[in-house]
């Protein structure tokens, strides 16, 4: 690892830039590279969406992780991403693809795996709600860079502006914290907001919410129309699933006239349980 030039004379050498197209912003700032990599190892196999330049693949092998698979959209990358591979002991393992598209279940059989990523915003979101819904959960930890403001969503309470379907979602199945912002100028090309590194740790088997399927399309629904009361914003869900919306609020002990930030994750546990046994 010791051989491998500095970033940007890597970037230069293979005359790389960043593109708007692919969410391109840099971290080029070992320092801060390895202290997003120490929320995720040690630990035996990870796995880096959108490795780019490989600032945070350096990290990640420099702290010792046995297995790291790097799947990188951009082909302009590749070849940069294939002199880290070279010396990494075959430790590395570069893929060119869409992380849209790749199960990341299959990579390694090794249980369980984790994520580390500073994420292109364009498909950030995206990729949570998928690893959120994987059957069954093949990771411990998701270690994200993220928007700031989606950040925030993720970790947010009731009764908070951004407490919302990502919050619901993400709370059901993990238990989220900001470790720390980064200022948008710590990038190169900085992107106009914030960012802040979140960690979504799973949460043990029997404390996980089953369902995640009904919950988003409850929360969907709640959330569609936030100004509004469930009586109104849940109306269309309950025709679509065939029960009677008062009956349904009524079963799940759930007040009609309130608005959905002010309902706690166990409440939407409830009314997803409900909606599942009524229809
Ligand atoms: N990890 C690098 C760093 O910290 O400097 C780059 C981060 S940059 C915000 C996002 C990276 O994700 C880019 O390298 C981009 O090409 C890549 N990317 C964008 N969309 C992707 C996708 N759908 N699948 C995999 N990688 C993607």
């Amino acid at each position: 690892m010791d051989s491998l030039p500095t970033l940007t004379a890597s970037l230069k050498a293979h005359n790389l830039f960043a593109k708007k197209s692919f969410g391109q912003h840099f971290l080029l700032d070992q320092n801060l590279t390895d202290k997003i990599a120490r929320l995720a190892v040690p630990h035996e196999a990870v796995i880096e969406i959108g490795p780019g330049p490989g600032g945070l693949t350096r990290s990640l092998l420099n702290m010792g992780v046995k297995k790291l698979y790097a799947i990188e959209k951009d082909p302009r990358f590749i070849s940069l991403l294939q002199e880290i591979e070279n010396v990494s002991d075959g430790r590395l393992n570069v893929f060119e693809a869409d992380a849209l598209k790749v199960d990341l279940a299959a990579l390694d059989s090794t249980r369980p795996l984790r994520v580390c990523a500073n994420l292109p915003y364009n498909v950030g979101t995206k990729l949570l709600i998928n690893w959120l819904h994987a059957q069954p959960i093949f990771w411990d930890r998701l270690v994200l860079m993220l928007q700031k403001e989606v950040a925030m969503r993720i970790a947010a309470q009731p009764n908070t502006k951004p407490y919302g379907r990502l919050a619901v979602l993400a709370q059901s199945i993990t238990a989220p914290h900001i470790a720390f912002e980064v200022p948008a100028h710590a990038f190169t090309p900085p992107p106009k907001v914030d960012s802040a590194v979140i960690v979504l740790d799973i949460l043990p088997q029997g404390e996980r919410y089953a369902d995640l399927k009904m919950l988003g399309r409850v929360t969907a629904s709640a959330f569609g129309q936030r100004r509004k009361m469930l009586r109104k914003s849940l109306r269309a869900l309950a025709g679509d699933l065939g029960i009677d919306l008062e009956t349904w609020l009524g079963t799940a002990n759930i007040d009609p006239s309130v608005r959905p930030e002010t309902i706690d994750i166990k409440g939407f546990h409830r009314l997803s349980d409900t909606a599942n046994a009524l229809r």
